[in-house]
Parts: C-alpha cells; sequence; structure tokens
C-alpha cells in the first residue's frame, strides 16, 4: 500500500479534514433523526424490522463510501432506535447518555487505548487506577479498595463470587482453586442472596462449577428488601447440615424495586460467621452522588467488594461498570503472568498492567467517560439529576397509591415503581390485561415501560431515570393506560 494513501483518521491533514466533515454530517443526521421522532419507539414488530434489512448485503464488492453509508444508516436504521433520552422510555435500567461522555465514547474509539496492559494505554492505565480511588471514596470506601472496570454488573458479579470462592478455599481449606480447580467439597458450598437480587448471582454461581443451586434464595420482607432473621437461619440450618456458607451478596438497589437489603445487619451475620460481604449496588450506586440519599446505602462501605454499574444512575454508555475489592491483595487469586503482556517484573518497577486483575483481556477505557462527565457537570448537577428521579419515583407511587384502579408493589427506596392496572372486573381480567397493555404501548403509541411477575401476577414497572420527567408525563402515560384497557375490554 502506498505509504501516502490515508486509512485511519490522523494519517494526513486531509484525512483529518475528511473525518471532521463527516462528524459534521453525523451530527445533521442526529438533528433531523431526533427533530422528527414522537415517543421512544417507532412501533415496528419484528417482521417490519426483518422487512426492511430483508435485501440487505452486509459486504458489498465495491464499498459505498463513508457519506452514503451514513445516510443509509439514518435512512434504515436510526429511526427504528429506541429512542433511551425520551420520557416515554422507563422499562429497564437502561438510561440516556450525557452529551460529555458521548464524546469520550467517540474519543476512546478515536484513540481505541486497551486497558490491558500498561504499554497498550499508558495515561488511560493511570487515568483509570485514579478514577477508581476517586470514586471508592466519593463511596466512603476505605482508602485501600481497589478495582477494574468491567463489561457491566453481571462481570462484576461475577468478579465478587469468583474471588469469595477462591479466597475462602485459600484461606479456609488450604486449596488453590486456580491451580488445582474446585476442593472435593465444593458441592457444599453456599452463597446467599435475597429472593429479588439480579439473575446474576446464579449464573456466576452456574459459571463457577457450583451449580444454581449452590444459591439459597432468602425471603424478603414486605418492602422487598432481604430479611436478615431469615439469613442467619437459612446459614445456622446449613452449618448444622454440614453445609459451606462462604458469601452473602446483599442488593443495594434491586433490579425490579430498588430496594436496599441492610447492609449493616448483613455486615454483621457476615462478621459472626466469617463470610465474604458482597454489596451489587449496580443500580443503587448512584445514590453515592447525593447527599439527600447517601445514607441510604450505609453499611456498603464495610463490603468485602462491591459492585457499581455508571450505566445505569450514571447516565454513561454501555457499557460501563466498576468492580471494588476493599483487600487488592486478592486481586492475586485471579493473577496470571504472560511474558507476552504482563511480566511480574514491570510491576516491580511501577508499571501497572490492569489485566491481572480483569476477566476480560482487551478492555475498553471506560473509565474516560466517567472522567469527562464528572468534571464537566460537577456534584450538584450530577446529584440534582438523581435526585429528581428518586424525589418522582415517590410521587408516581402516592399518586397510584391514591387512584382506585392503579396498584402499586411498594414505596420505592430508589427510582423505580412496579404496578398494576386494575380491571373493574376483578382478579382475572387484571392479569390478562396488563400485558396486552404493554404490548399496546410499544406498538400503537412508541411507549416503552417494564413489565415483571410479583408473587405470580402480571405487573408493570417504571424505571425512572430520566431527570426530564415530570409527573405530567407520567399522568399522561397512565392515562394512555386507562384507555387502552378501555379499548381492549370492550
Ligand atoms: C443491572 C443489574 C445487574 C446486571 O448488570 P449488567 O450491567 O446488566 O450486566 C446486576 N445486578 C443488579 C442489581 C442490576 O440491577
Amino acid at each position: 500500500m502506498a505509504a501516502d494513501k490515508a486509512v485511519f483518521p490522523g494519517d494526513s491533514d486531509q484525512s483529518l479534514r475528511d473525518f471532521q466533515e463527516l462528524l459534521a454530517q453525523t451530527g445533521e443526521v442526529l438533528r433531523r433523526d431526533f427533530s422528527c421522532r414522537t415517543g421512544a419507539f417507532s412501533g415496528r414488530t419484528p417482521g417490519e424490522l426483518k422487512d426492511i434489512l430483508a435485501d440487505d448485503t452486509l459486504l458489498p464488492s465495491r464499498g459505498l463510501g463513508s457519506r452514503e453509508t451514513i445516510n443509509l444508516t439514518a435512512e434504515k436504521i436510526l429511526p427504528h432506535l429506541v429512542n433511551v433520552a425520551s420520557t416515554d422510555y422507563m422499562a429497564h435500567l437502561h438510561c440516556a447518555t450525557l452529551p460529555d461522555s458521548i464524546i469520550a465514547e467517540l474519543l476512546l474509539s478515536v484513540y481505541n487505548q486497551s486497558m490491558d496492559s500498561w504499554d497498550q494505554a499508558p495515561m488511560a492505565t493511570e487515568l483509570e487506577l485514579h478514577v477508581i480511588k476517586e470514586v471508592a471514596a466519593l463511596a466512603g470506601l476505605s482508602p485501600e479498595t481497589d478495582g477494574v472496570f468491567t463489561s457491566g454488573g453481571s462481570q462484576s458479579n461475577l468478579m465478587a463470587m469468583l474471588l469469595a470462592r477462591d479466597s475462602y478455599a485459600a484461606g479456609r481449606l488450604n486449596h488453590d482453586i486456580r491451580k488445582l480447580g474446585l476442593p472435593d467439597s465444593f458441592r457444599k458450598f453456599r452463597i446467599y442472596t435475597s429472593e429479588a437480587a439480579h439473575f446474576s448471582i446464579e449464573k456466576s454461581a452456574q459459571l463457577m462449577g457450583l451449580g444454581f443451586r449452590a444459591v439459597r434464595p432468602v425471603p424478603v420482607d414486605r418492602r422487598k428488601r432481604m430479611s436478615t432473621p431469615h439469613l442467619e437461619r437459612m446459614i445456622r440450618e446449613d452449618l448444622d447440615g454440614g453445609l459451606i456458607p462462604i458469601a452473602v451478596s446483599a442488593t443495594a438497589g434491586t433490579t425490579d424495586f430498588g430496594s436496599i437489603d441492610p447492609l449493616e445487619d448483613i455486615r454483621r451475620t457476615c462478621d459472626e460467621y466469617r463470610l465474604w460481604m458482597h454489596v451489587d449496588a449496580a443500580y443503587g450506586a448512584g445514590l453515592i452522588l447525593s447527599d439527600r440519599y447517601r445514607s441510604r446505602l450505609k453499611g456498603m462501605e464495610k463490603a468485602d467488594s462491591v459492585t457499581m454499574d455508571f450505566h445505569k444512575m450514571f447516565m454513561q454508555p454501555v457499557s460501563c461498570s466498576l468492580f471494588l475489592l476493599r483487600n487488592p491483595s486478592l486481586f492475586e487469586l485471579l493473577e496470571i503472568h504472560a511474558d507476552y503482556l504482563n511480566r511480574e517484573e514491570d510491576e516491580e518497577e511501577g508499571y501497572t498492567h490492569l489485566v491481572g486483575r480483569s476477566l476480560a483481556t482487551t478492555r475498553r477505557f471506560d473509565a474516560l467517560k466517567v472522567w469527562m462527565s464528572f468534571k464537566s457537570l460537577g456534584r450538584e448537577t450530577l446529584s440534582s439529576h438523581i435526585e429528581s428521579s428518586v424525589d418522582m419515583a415517590l410521587e408516581v407511587y402516592r399518586y397510584l397509591e391514591g387512584s382506585d384502579d392503579f396498584e402499586a408493589v411498594t414505596e420505592p427506596e430508589i427510582s423505580s415503581v412496579v404496578f398494576r392496572y386494575l380491571s373493574p372486573r376483578g382478579e382475572s381480567e387484571t392479569e390478562s390485561l396488563n400485558g396486552e397493555i404493554r404490548k399496546r404501548l410499544i406498538h400503537d403509541r412508541g411507549i416503552i415501560i417494564g413489565q415483571t411477575r410479583v408473587e405470580g401476577k402480571t405487573f408493570l414497572k417504571m424505571t425512572l431515570m430520566n431527570p426530564k420527567i415530570t409527573l405530567d408525563a407520567i399522568k399522561r402515560i397512565l392515562n394512555t393506560i386507562r384507555s387502552l384497557a378501555e379499548a381492549i375490554r370492550s
């Protein structure tokens, strides 16, 4: 290939100008797409979306060029992407993204640092380490705490369960799982988490060779928080039965209800039985930014490990999650040295190879998004965004409680409200109506809300993480639900 042929932005002054033009064109495409959108989604069915792609060839023999490709994307794809910034979108813990973090996402793709070894990402490695320390301090964790960015809460939780298992085996059984595989007693290992916890705890046990039955679901109280009397009883029963409790995974912000387990009580129980305490704060970690609500996470600072997702309440693009470990020397349980990547002698000279504490090898420079957006917005603005969602959820709950035709499950602790429409004709019609309402909201109105099951019944869910949302906007959606219910029933 000729030396003067530009392939990448940055190859020449001209290629940079061309790239700048593509950015401007992309900005224009975004402006046009957002200006003609209504609702959160075009409402298309799976079949209709497949039709759009029916005659598409992924790899044409001659490329279309960037301009035409951008235009084609704008025509075929963008109009059917969900607008996560719409106030009609509240299905999941899936957020709109802040402008500074989007710019960071662009920069981290252009520079494409990979976080495995220092020579692939010198400044990026130092910045990730710095962001981790600062976030740990914001969360009130001890100064020794260290961590690593991960692909999401599921991976962070897997790391927690893995380290809990391996440090138990190393410390109590003098058995090195890394070298030898599972110890003979592995079928007796037990992990405790609440019935309302995220499924990634069970999935972790499955991947770790313990089987998901090693996870004991602890009953929750009326407000969907782990019941510590039940936890204690289950641990004692298991010990009496010859089983081996190793860890408790408390949840700070359950996926459906946003409920926060009693973290201080759970710490006491873990101390009493010498168990690892993990806090899955994938959702609830957002409260660390709020002076008014931070105290709801009291006890998290005493955890052995913590999961935090920045791609939920912190409004960062997917993916952006953090795993924190109170005693970072335990990262050794994961570490494998490779001559071609992370030589042991480098570390002695102060070069950090983050691959040593990560399940992933090649890894994104997600810390830049957190750094740029925290700096740009500052604590006051970020805090008010988060507080407005928490305040709104309570208002919505009160409104639902005051309505005859709606029922809410429990008062929110963070920002999600689980509820259902009540048919005047009773339970069996109520049950069939709610699922149907959700589908019609998507396809007829472009409104996307969540759905879950509570005690065997279908419920709807609003996950409020958009600071622009107002009670009026919610009431409009609830009125739409009422009129859809009428339409379906007649
Ligand atoms: C979202 C969530 C997870 C999973 O996180 P991902 O980033 O989706 O992998 C785990 N735990 C809780 C409580 C969550 O809300």
